[in-house]
């Protein structure tokens, strides 16, 4: 499972190092990029949820429902990344200047955003929002560390 992500960070360590800066180069990889994950993600499709009472068989009854909830659950997965890549799509046709400056804190959002083009925080507002702090997202441009 784990080789399929392996295989696309090495494709993009060539070009990490030259991409620190933002220039119009940079944003057009990261936009083929995220056209590419969307891509892949709408190729993949929707895993099968099979139906848990078609035949009404109470052994298999319990595994039929785990699999329906993994398949959900994944699909949800897919539908959330799916819709970050729209959103950056988005920011990028938008704001271009920018696309690769964190949302919340306005900083360069940096190497992060080459490994996973579709973010939009900086690794600390990332932590900040994933962490103790979600009851709600700041939004001070003047508040960061
Ligand atoms: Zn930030």
């Amino acid at each position: 499972m784990g080789t399929a992500t392996e295989a696309t960070h090495s494709s993009l360590s060539s070009w990490q190092t030259a991409a620190t800066v933002s220039s119009p180069s940079v944003l057009e990889r990261l936009r083929a990029e995220l056209i590419k994950i969307r891509e892949d993600l709408l190729a993949e499709g929707d895993l099968p949820i099979e139906p848990a009472t078609d035949k009404a068989d109470l052994d298999e009854a319990p595994l039929a429902e785990m699999n329906q909830v993994i398949a959900s659950k994944r699909n949800q997965t897919r539908g959330i990344v799916l819709k970050r890549v729209a959103m950056a799509l988005g920011r990028m046709e938008k704001d271009p200047d920018d696309f690769m400056n964190c949302v919340e804190c306005g900083e360069p959002i940096g190497k992060r955003l080459l490994a996973l083009p579709y973010v939009d925080m900086c690794v600390a507002c990332q932590e900040e929002s994933d962490g103790s702090h979600k009851t709600g997202r700041r939004r001070s441009v003047t508040d960061y560390r």
